[in-house]
Order: structure tokens, then C-alpha cells, then sequence
């Protein structure tokens, strides 16, 4: 299995001259392959491969005077750039085929200077290294600082540096993960537990622990609220306004990674101390459009259990997700009578049938955990195989590449 790490990274004055310069090389020659492809196109022409691409817009291209630039960065940044307008294209079309899941997706467009996020990717090729010191040699451009939050499992095979909203840099590794190393790491437990994602706390389990966002997470968003408060009063086109912007953009950020660490943190637990999770199934789309949306989004139920599936992969768990259509909040989870609706403000009801009086939210974890099987059964645990993705996908937070999932 395949992750991501990511790492801060704090470039000197002449290395950010060099990324400054790489990232504008890349999106270049990403922009030229865009205009070849749309030229070919208007021409009726076939699209030129991929090699005659490389050939035409990366080696002759730096022989002429317009292009000779090229030569100063790293030619691997180059090729990888060419590979994502390769890339970009592919599911333009297999979204037009239909072959390809999820919303529509347009054509490429050409990428501008002024795009929030700015990105390139070294391969294992392309002669960079972690120097004895610690930092991140990267080549045409040197010896980077970096901030290690945690040790790197095994060598990775690729690096991509980043450029934030907020104007910060990032280095996010590929890794392939060890599985024997993640088994001694996590051992079997015959422990089995349901989660309600709630409105009133994040979220609640069937063994009746209630969990909140953490105060450095609330802290992050009051912060983050106040700076869109002040930039809305700022004048439009004014100095202010872009200083305010920016500030937006940092505490934007801040918020993020408060979010990604409390959900890290709270995945990993929840994995390592259970073998088996039942979670309901979230349509965020259909929410999406209701009065709940903001918190929602907010509250990043999505990225959430996307940390719960790839976890549970990679520690070989079970996390069965069950249906919205189980009626979990209006069953009584100890007769298993279903009771009438239960709207959002009830908090506490008490069973009709048997008399015993629920917590609205943990009654409704233990339900989840029901219904997906992972009830506690004479024989011990019962687990059945669960929905398991492929492979850890671009949860996108930073504004980042996908597939940045920190372990
Ligand atoms: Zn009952």
C-alpha cells in the first residue's frame, strides 16, 4: 500500500529563487502541451504521444532563445510535468466516456502564476537525496531545511514539493508501507466498536464515549472566523484587503492541519484499539444541499472515514459501513423496537416497548455497530468483510495533492 508524508519545509532566500523558477518552468511546459494538444485539436491533427511531446517542448525547446530557460531546472520536473497534462487528459476523457467515476471533470487549462497552489514531483531518478543532516537535497536547487513531525517508515520513492494558499512549502513523500512491520505495530484484538457521526459532538461510540473537536481545533477556527470577518469589511482593491486575504489564507490553513492531526489522531486510535468499525455511510453530496451542510463540510466526516478505510487496510481492520436507510436513531437498540421519528432536538427518548430511556446518539452507535454484525456474539467477535478502497486517495486538504494521507 502506498502513502503520503508530509513535512514542512523552510527554504533559504537562493532556494526559493530555484523553486520560484522550477515551478514556473513546470507549469510552461505543462501550458505548451495543453496549447499542442488544442492546436492539433483545431487542426483536426491526431494529438502528438507523449514522446513527441517530451521531445518537441522540452529538448528542442531549450535550444531556442524563448525556451533556453528550461535548461536551468531539473529535467525530471519537467518530464513529470508533461505526465500530469498526459494524466489530466486521460480523465478528461475517460470522464467523458463515462468510464470514470464521479463529477463530470473539464478539459486542462492552462495553469497561471497566480494559481494558490503551485507544485513539482521528483522521481526516484531524479538524483535527489535526504542528506546525513537532515535535509532534503533537491537537485537545482539544494540542501532544503525540513521540519521532521515524524520518522519516515521505510525509502520513499518520489517527493513532491508544495506551495501552499499560505504561501508555505511542503515536501510530501510516497511511501510503500510494510506490512509486517504495521502487524507488529498494531496487533489483533477482539475489540469491536460503532460510530455515530453526530451534529452536537464529532462523534459518538457505541460504548457511550462522547468525542468532541479538540480546543486547539476550535481555537484554529475562531481565529479563522475573525479573519473573514475583517477581511469582509476590507476595501475592495485595496492594500488592506490583499494583506487581510493573505491572512485569511494562513489561518485557512491553520485550521486544516488542526482538523487533519485531530482526525489522525482520533483514526489511529480508534483502529488500534479495535478490530472491527461499523461507521454509516455518508452521501456529503445529498447533505450537502441541505440546512446540516455547513457543518458538514465543517466537521470533514469524508476525510474522516477515508482515514478510518485506508487505516484499516493498512492494519489489516474490518470497517464495515452500513446504509443510510437503517432507521439507527428510532430503534431501540436494547428490544429492538423502532419507535416513531426522532427529529435533530431530541436528545433523549425513552422505548415505548421496554421502557428504557436512550441517548439519542449513543443508542444510535450501538445500533450502527448492530447492524453492521459487529455485535459482541457468544462466540466472540464477529467480523465481516468490509467496503476497502484500493488505495489511500487525495483526501485533498493544504489545497493539497490528493493522496496525502500521513500515517
Ligand atoms: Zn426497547
Amino acid at each position: 500500500m502506498q502513502l503520503r508524508y508530509s513535512f514542512r519545509l523552510y527554504p533559504d532566500t537562493g532556494q526559493l529563487r530555484a523553486l520560484a523558477k522550477a515551478f514556473g518552468c513546470a507549469r510552461v511546459v505543462f501550458n505548451d502541451a495543453v496549447r499542442a494538444r488544442e492546436d492539433a485539436r483545431k487542426a483536426k491533427q491526431p494529438f502528438p504521444t507523449a514522446g513527441q511531446l517530451s521531445r518537441r517542448l522540452i529538448t528542442e525547446a531549450k535550444r531556442t532563445p524563448e525556451r533556453s530557460w528550461l535548461g536551468e531546472v531539473s529535467a525530471v520536473v519537467l518530464q513529470q510535468s508533461l505526465r500530469d497534462a498526459e494524466t489530466a487528459y486521460r480523465n478528461f476523457f475517460a470522464s467523458l466516456k463515462g468510464t470514470r467515476k464521479g463529477a463530470r471533470i473539464g478539459p486542462p487549462r492552462c495553469k497561471s502564476r497566480k494559481d494558490a497552489r503551485q507544485s513539482i514531483r521528483f522521481t526516484a531518478n531524479a538524483r535527489w537525496s535526504i542528506t546525513r543532516s537532515g535535509r532534503l537535497n533537491l537537485p537545482k536547487i539544494g540542501a532544503v531545511k525540513v521540519q521532521w513531525s515524524r520518522t519516515l517508515p521505510s525509502t520513499p520513492t518520489s517527493v513532491t514539493v508544495i506551495k501552499d494558499a499560505a504561501g508555505r512549502f511542503f515536501a510530501s513523500f510516497v511511501i510503500d508501507t510494510d506490512p509486517a512491520a504495521d502487524q507488529a505495530r498494531m496487533p489483533e484484538t477482539d475489540r469491536t466498536i460503532g460510530i455515530d457521526l453526530g451534529l452536537t459532538h464529532f462523534a459518538v461510540l457505541s460504548d457511550g464515549t462522547k468525542i468532541d473537536s479538540p480546543r486547539f481545533l476550535r481555537r484554529a477556527e475562531k481565529k479563522l472566523k475573525k479573519a473573514q470577518q475583517e477581511l469582509s469589511r476590507k476595501q475592495k482593491g485595496s492594500r488592506n484587503r490583499a494583506k487581510a486575504r493573505l491572512k485569511v489564507a494562513r489561518a485557512h490553513a491553520k485550521v486544516t492541519d488542526a482538523r487533519r492531526e485531530f482526525h489522525h489522531q482520533l483514526s489511529t486510535k480508534l483502529i488500534s484499539e479495535n478490530q472491527g468499525i461499523a461507521v454509516e455511510e455518508l452521501s456529503v453530496a445529498g447533505l450537502a444541499r441541505t440546512r446540516l451542510a455547513k457543518s458538514v463540510h465543517d466537521a470533514g466526516w469524508a476525510s474522516f472515514i477515508s482515514m478510518l478505510e485506508y487505516k484499516a487496510q493498512r492494519y489489516g481492520r474490518t470497517l464495515v459501513t452500513i446504509g443510510r436507510f437503517t432507521p439507527t436513531s428510532r430503534t431501540c437498540s436494547t428490544c429492538g423496537v423502532v419507535d416513531g421519528p426522532k427529529p435533530l432536538n431530541v436528545r433523549k427518548w425513552t422505548c415505548a416497548a421496554c421502557g428504557v430511556v436512550h441517548d439519542r446518539d449513543v443508542n444510535a452507535a450501538i445500533n450502527v455497530k448492530t447492524a453492521a454484525g459487529l455485535a459482541v456474539t457468544a462466540c466472540g467477535a464477529q467480523v465481516r468483510p468490509g467496503r476497502v478502497p484500493a488505495q489511500c486517495d487525495e483526501a485533498g486538504s493544504h489545497g493539497f495533492p490528493s493522496k496525502d494521507c500521513v500515517a
